[in-house]
Parts: structure tokens; C-alpha cells; sequence
């Protein structure tokens, strides 16, 4: 009998390879034998042409040059990057007519069914009940509040109908709290890796649902998920709703 023919690992490169998520991406793609990481570049490297997809986890003077590279030479992305500006936003939209692009402020399997309980939570007790966002980080996070926070806040809004004008971003002074609207508060302590709890509040009751992350594991290991999901898929915007199956 023949042998079975074993499909070949996927090529990957990584943006942000000094971080502590590149690290990580890694080491982690190390362990597992479909995945061969090829490039790992970080300040002052440029990405070849050798890798079957690339996964960007750095800061977002990184991206705009990460996504060429990728419509170039037609290779999936997966960004876990966070702190994007519009022009960011639109060159992902534009990007994602020409290859498959995998963006999520968050790659953790947990805080994406959050983000379903969150929005479930808002359409069940409706706009009677106050929402309000906390997040806790690391002291060496660069942007703030997480993308991961605001990808909430978010959710809560396309769950009711509510336009997302209502997020804020601090509360200070003579602020009482305006109808409908929901406040992002962004917490900088020592290493903590990441922490979410979306509250909803009325007189009387409160319900809180919390995501505590206990090491970046979770993410970087969606990430590489995500990466071997996006092989051969169509071009388009895909998120880790679309990777895990949660849509
Ligand atoms: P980090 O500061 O430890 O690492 C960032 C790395 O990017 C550094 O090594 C830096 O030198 C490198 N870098 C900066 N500019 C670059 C460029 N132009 N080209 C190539 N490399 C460049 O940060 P981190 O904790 O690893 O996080 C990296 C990013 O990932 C942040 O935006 C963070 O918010 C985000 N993040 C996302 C998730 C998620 O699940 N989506 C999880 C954790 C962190």
C-alpha cells in the first residue's frame, strides 16, 4: 500500500515577532506540525515572498504596509493588531476584495461567545436596563480603551438598534448619565493580561458578565486557528465569529 501523501505545513509569517504576541505566535506554531513559520519580522524587517499567509500582531504604523504586501502577493491575513484608525479600517475593506482577511480585536474563544451573551443580554432587557463597559490591562498597553472593549460596546449597539454615537469614552465633571448611552472606562495595572466585564444595570439589580484572561495563549492560539482557517477561503472580511462558527 502507499503511503498516505501528508499535506505540507502552512507557510506563515509574522508581524510583530519581538512582541509578546509574536513571541508567543511563535512559539506556539513551533508545537503544532501543520504550521512552518518562515518569517518572523519585526522593526526594520521586510516580508518576502516565501510565507502561505501572514499574521500581523504589532502596532498600527505596521499595517497599512502588511496589508499591501498581502494584496500583492495574494496571501491571507490575519490581523490582531489593535488602536486601527479609519484608514486602516478602509484599506482592510479594500484589501478584502482581493484576498480573505481575518481582523478580530480579540481572539479568544471566550470573549467572542461574550460578545454573544453581551448582545443577547441587551436584546432581552432592553433599553430600560444601563449598560456600561470596564476593561483592565497590562501598564504596557499602547492604546486604550481595547479594541476588544470597544468591539463590545459595539455588539450591544447592533443588538438594539442603537447608534453607535452613544459609546463614550470617559465620564468626568458635571456628567450624569445620558439615555442611552454607554461608557467605555479603560484601567492601566501591572500585567494584567486582560479583562472585560460588560455591566447592565437597572434600579435595583445589576448583571455583570466578565471575561479575565489568564495568559495571551487564548489569543495567539486563535490566531493560528484563524490563519489555517483562511486557506482557500474567498477573499472577503471575515471575522472569529465566521473562524469558530458562532454566527
Ligand atoms: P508588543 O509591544 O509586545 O509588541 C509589538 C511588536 O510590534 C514589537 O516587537 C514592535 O517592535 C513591533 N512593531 C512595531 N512597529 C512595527 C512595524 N512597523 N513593523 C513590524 N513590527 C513592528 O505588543 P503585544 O502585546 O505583542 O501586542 C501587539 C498588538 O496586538 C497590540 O496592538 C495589542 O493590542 C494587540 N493584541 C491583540 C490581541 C487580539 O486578540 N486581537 C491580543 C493581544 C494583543
Amino acid at each position: 500500500m502507499l503511503p498516505m501523501a501528508s499535506t505540507p505545513p502552512i507557510k506563515l509569517a509574522i508581524v510583530g515577532a519581538a512582541g509578546r504576541m509574536g513571541r508567543l505566535l511563535c512559539d506556539l506554531a513551533a508545537e503544532d506540525p501543520a504550521l512552518n513559520v518562515v518569517e518572523a519580522i519585526d522593526l526594520d524587517d521586510k516580508l518576502t515572498d516565501a510565507a502561505d499567509a501572514v499574521i500581523e500582531f504589532a502596532l498600527p504604523q505596521a499595517t497599512l504596509g502588511t496589508i499591501d504586501h498581502c494584496v500583492n502577493h495574494k496571501l491571507p491575513l490575519v490581523i490582531g493588531t489593535t488602536g486601527l484608525g479609519d484608514a486602516e479600517q478602509r484599506a482592510i475593506d479594500e484589501a478584502a476584495q482581493v484576498v480573505p482577511i481575518c481582523q478580530a480585536a480579540n481572539f479568544s474563544l471566550v470573549v467572542n461567545v461574550l460578545q454573544n451573551l453581551a448582545a443577547q443580554a441587551a436584546r432581552m432587557l432592553g433599553e430600560s436596563y444601563d449598560c456600561e463597559i470596564a476593561e483592565i490591562h497590562h501598564r504596557f498597553k499602547k492604546d486604550a480603551p481595547s479594541g476588544t472593549a470597544l468591539a463590545l460596546a459595539r455588539a450591544v449597539c447592533e443588538a438594539i438598534g442603537r447608534d453607535e454615537a452613544c459609546i463614550r469614552l470617559e465620564r468626568q465633571g458635571d456628567a450624569p448619565r445620558g439615555p442611552g448611552e454607554i461608557t467605555v472606562q479603560a484601567l492601566r495595572l501591572g500585567d494584567v493580561v486582560g479583562e472585560h466585564t460588560v455591566y447592565f444595570g437597572t434600579l435595583g439589580e445589576r448583571l455583570e458578565l466578565r471575561h479575565v484572561g489568564a495568559s495571551r495563549e487564548s489569543y495567539a492560539g486563535g490566531a493560528l486557528r484563524a490563519a489555517k482557517w483562511l486557506i482557500g477561503k474567498t477573499p472577503g472580511r471575515y471575522t472569529m465569529a465566521d473562524v469558530l462558527g458562532l454566527k
